[in-house]
């Protein structure tokens, strides 16, 4: 089962509740058996409150330090204020399939995979995961 670090989750799940009014996004970093590191991004979406897009600068930094041997990107994380942690239409509509999407909202967090199908917006897939420490 994947597992994420606990400190992570727990400190992703602050900026969130420190931005009560709009989506926080940023990067996340492991292989495919754990996210262990991220990176939080500016959200430079025309409407944050209700949507989000990572600034394309972090995006494409991090893609570069990957390709230079750095940390592998393996998806992101965002919040809804909403209180709902199941990814959005317009979530589905910018999913690029074989990243992770790991959406926060209070004290709830659930991991999903996107790809060409799934069972949510035939995009998403629920991933299981368990913390682990630190
Ligand atoms: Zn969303």
């Amino acid at each position: 089962m994947l597992e994420i670090s606990r400190t992570l989750l727990e400190e992703i799940r602050a900026l969130a509740a420190a931005e009560p009014g709009r989506e926080v996004c940023g990067l996340l970093f492991g292989d495919e058996d754990r996210i262990t590191a991220y990176d939080p991004a500016d959200n430079v979406a025309e409407a944050p409150e209700r949507t989000f897009e990572i600034d394309p600068r972090a995006l494409f930094a991090a893609l570069r330090a990957e390709r230079q041997g750095g940390p592998r990107l393996v998806g992101h994380y965002h919040s809804h204020p909403s209180g709902d942690v199941t990814p959005s239409a317009c979530d589905a509509a910018m999913a690029e399939p074989g990243r992770l999407w790991l959406i926060v909202s209070g004290g709830d967090a659930r991991l999903w995979q996107a790809g060409s199908t799934g069972a949510l917006h035939g995009r998403f897939s629920p991933v299981t995961f368990k913390t682990c420490d630190p």
